[in-house]
């Protein structure tokens, strides 16, 4: 029983209780149980504390550790501190979807406070200099905390380590706010932590009820690990997508921070994990050196840990290698990303393999390593800070290698991909270009206005690297995330690496997206090409204004200008608005959503008339989400948010439990994400597709639609038989036999209209699944195939990619009235898959097409 120990050998601490003495408020505590703690649990005792500070329970209503704290009490106490004292400061950088701040308390001495514009620029200077002198420089510390809103140790000790950072007095703290400046992020992920907190408040009994199967201790579908969309915030640090993100990547590229940390919580069986971790799983763009600073650090770590009496662990499980993760980006920005995990309570105790695990335990080991974390640094300042200064002195003398080479990437047919991506970059202070001309390069056509060029010879060039690079060769075959995300292949963009930088116009200082326009106004039909990213949000609010509108199966021309596979056509006439009303409603989409729209004054084409029957009515989406149990809360939330803020395109989210009594003849489509619906679910869905409807679905679905026979798949089996394996290799061989995340090559038939608005033969899918379908034996009916060697980028094994070649990640087949449409892959991955976006909603618009 962890608690209790720590108790003893608290009443023990002389020096302790010369400070209960010290302050009256503690007179009172005369007993201490698993429910009631104070500040002397989890504080260092051997200073004394600026009575002048509000402790946590003064502004938020508990003790630390008593009750969750929720974000709005956290924001509360944050802003209370910042107010009594001159050593923080406190601001919003922004909101999380549900509204809540993004804050930050830059915390440091008030002499630093002062100069604070000087020392920023001083320690950004260290990074652009070849000469520096760091012996009196401060060292910057960005501390973060619960980016999984149900990790809650994390930002609950974020109360005490900012009352810590405010009300310690002595020669320490000041020696430390000195010679330290301190970003601190109280919560990384405002939404979890809110919804994760109520649920674990709302089932808290006055009676601590340390039974796992108490409800307190099982949170219900989604969880409060995500933000609000379900998304992993703690993905998301390079692809920058979310609004959280967004508000602390600015932070960091502001400050480049010499350590981050991030505090976390794993199972509750565990103990206390601190970085490095496996070493053979380190990026290999990542210096050896950031890894022995790791190293070097965490022994801080287990100074901290031997004398608070807890178990921890280092060098296992854990990985830093993707980018993505907080406590891998800043390997590559210079600094030292440390990663914590701490054994999780859950609630507010819980049973586990270590005795009773207080939620109390766990906030004091958090606080240990967030007051470790702060201690290396004061002792490794220079080392740090010259570690840092080396590392962009070297990425220099790596760019100037490359001096007059660039990438150029871009998509002729689709300047809003390529924006997307540039806002990417801009995001990461990477600088880029405008291409000064049409030109080809490699075999590919790259137009001005729809293509940038980044210079390789600048101070970011590691961070270039690491988005751009495709890697297939690897020192380790497993991965605790993803093995790639070659950002150009993401975003289906034409790119070509080791170009002249010649072909660079002006620096893009201000990225702008293309205007959209109406070439003229037409008595008789307007066309849109498909090619462009918003086509499907201007196409739905077209077919909701109840405009008509037709998509055209095959290309055609007319005066000359070629229209390829997919081109919508809005005729003028016998519409519900006249032809000027038209002209000025397509003039706002046009411009809304950065597409092109053109004025024809003919039927007459080259290929097919604009009367055709190869032109086909469209209608209106009427779009239902399957959400909640047995569905991958990951996968619905990346097409909730894509559906909603890119495309503004309601779906409703349909839940599983009730599902079967929900009348579904209001929906002509319905997506399943990765997951089961259940068994009850089956009569309900069956039915509604046999009457017409088209259900899509995706990745692990397949085998639950196949089963329940809602389309018939022919899986490729795979035998997995353990050869010279021995039991402690087991895991690491059924490990490498995953499909972590990797990006492979699929040839693609334009003419099918699963196909259209991609210009290229072939197209770039990620896959993290096992699921191998094999190709139906008409040919036609296999429009996505991938090639006879797919790998594209990352990790797979010899085995996996044997058996992937050739196969299909698409299907579609009738049943009945209605149709079921399946993608092996996630083509909506982490909201920064823009490139496969288009197949999802190609299934959506011409559906009765496929
Ligand atoms: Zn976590």
């Amino acid at each position: 029983m962890p608690h209790r120990n720590g108790f003893f050998t608290f009443m023990a601490n002389q020096k302790l209780m010369k400070f209960l003495d010290s302050i009256a408020l503690f007179l009172l505590f005369t007993t201490l149980t698993f429910s009631q703690t104070d500040l002397s649990y989890y504080l260092p005792q051997d200073i004394t504390y600026n009575p002048n500070i509000p402790t946590p329970k003064s502004i938020i209503g508990h003790e630390v550790g008593e009750w969750h704290v929720t974000h709005d009490k956290l924001v509360q106490y944050m802003y209370a501190l910042a107010a009594s004292t001159d050593r923080i400061t406190i601001e919003n950088r922004g909101s999380s979807f549900e509204g809540r701040p993004i804050l930050l308390l830059t915390i440091t001495s008030p002499k630093n406070h002062q100069q604070l514009d000087n020392i920023r620029e001083a320690h950004m200077a260290l990074t652009d200099q070849d000469n520096s002198n760091t012996s009196d420089m401060p060292i910057v510390v960005y501390q973060g905390f619960s980016i999984h809103g149900n990790e809650p140790s994390g930002a609950n000790a974020g109360l005490l380590v900012a009352y810590y950072l405010a009300a310690a007095e002595g020669d320490y703290i000041t020696e430390l706010l000195d010679h330290t400046v301190i970003l601190f992020d109280p919560s990384f992920n405002p939404d979890g932590l809110q919804r994760f907190a109520y649920w674990a408040n709302t089932n808290k009994s006055k009676n601590l009820n340390p039974d796992p199967n108490d409800r307190e201790y099982r949170e219900v579908w989604p969880g409060g690990r995500t933000n609000h969309y379900w998304f992993d915030l703690n993905r998301d640090w390079l692809p920058v997508q979310m609004p959280e993100s967004r508000a602390r990547l600015e932070t960091f590229h502001k400050w480049l921070p010499n350590i981050l940390t991030d505090h976390h919580e794993m199972g509750t069986n565990a103990t206390f994990f601190f970085q490095p971790g496996v070493q053979s799983r380190t990026h290999p763009l990542t210096p050896k050196t950031n890894q022995e600073l790791t190293k070097k650090i965490g022994n801080y770590h287990a100074k901290a840990f031997d004398k608070l009496g807890s178990l921890y662990y280092t060098e296992e499980n854990y990985d830093d290698f993707y980018y993505g993760k907080g406590s891998t980006f800043p390997d590559i920005n210079g600094g030292i990303g440390i990663l914590f995990e701490q054994g999780s309570s859950r609630g507010h105790l819980q049973e586990s393999d270590n005795g009773i695990l207080t939620f109390p335990f766990t906030i004091r080991n958090q606080f240990t390593a967030a007051l470790s974390t702060l201690d290396a640094a004061k002792a490794m300042r220079v080392e740090l800070l010259n570690y840092q200064h080396d590392f962009f002195k070297n990425a220099r003398k790596e760019a100037s290698q490359e001096q007059g080479k660039a990438i150029v990437f871009g998509d002729e047919k689709d300047a809003a991909k390529t924006y997307h991506l540039a806002e990417i970059l801009k995001r990461h202070d990477i600088q880029f270009d405008e291409l000064k001309n049409d030109v080809t390069l490699n075999g590919k056509h790259f137009k001005k206005g729809y293509s940038y060029v980044v210079p390789k010879n600048q101070k970011n060039t590691r961070l270039i690297n690491a988005m751009f690079e495709k890697r297939t060769k690897f020192k380790d075959s497993l991965f605790y995330d993803i093995s790639a995300w070659t950002f150009p292949l993401a975003f289906d963009l034409d790119y070509a690496e080791g170009v002249s930088t010649a072909n660079a116009g002006a620096e893009v200082t201000h990225l702008e997206m293309k205007i959209g326009n109406v070439s003229a106004k037409s008595n008789y039909a307007y066309l849109m090409e498909w090619h462009e990213y918003y086509t499907p949000k201007a196409l739905n609010k077209i077919l909701n204004n109840d405009i008509r509108a037709k998509v055209g199966l095959k290309p055609f021309a007319v005066d000359a200008n070629p229209y390829d596979y997919g081109t919508i056509l809005i005729p003028v006439q016998n519409q519900s608005k006249n032809v000027d009303e038209l002209y000025t409603f397509l003039k706002d989409i046009a411009q809304e959503n950065h597409v092109q729209i053109n004025g024809v004054s003919t039927g007459l084409t080259q290929g097919i008339d604009l009367g055709s029957t190869e032109f086909k009515t469209l209608e209106k989406p009427k779009i239902g989400l399957l959400v909640g149990n047995g569905i991958s809360s990951y996968d619905a939330g990346e097409i909730w948010h894509l559906f909603d803020q890119r495309y503004d395109i309601t779906v409703t989210k349909l839940d599983t439990d009730g599902l079967s009594k929900t009348d579904l003849s209001g929906y002509n489509t319905i997506i399943m994400a990765s997951g089961s619906a259940g068994s009850d679910n089956v009569k309900v869905l069956k039915e509604w597709v046999e009457n017409g409807g088209t259900l899509i679905g995706y990745c692990s679905a397949l085998q639950w639609l196949n089963t329940n026979e809602f389309i018939k798949l022919d899986f490729k089996k795979m035998e997995r038989i353990a050869r010279d394996i021995t039991y402690e290799q087991r895991d690491n061989y059924e490990g490498a036999q995953e499909i972590g995340g990797a990006i492979f090559e699929a040839k693609i038939d334009r003419s099918h209209p699963i196909n259209f608005g991609y210009k290229n033969n072939t197209i770039a899918l990620f896959r993290d699944t096992n699921i191998f379908v094999n190709p139906d034996k008409q040919s036609y009916n296999n429009p996505i195939q991938y090639t006879k060697d797919p790998l594209l980028s990352g990790y797979i094994s010899k085995p996996n990619l044997d058996s992937l070649a050739s196969t299909v990640p698409f299907r579609a087949s009738r049943l009945k009235r209605g149709k079921v449409v399946v993608f092996t892959d996630n083509t909506n991955f982490r909201a920064f898959w823009y490139g496969t976006n288009k197949l999802l909603m190609n299934a959506i618009f011409f559906r009765e097409e496929l």
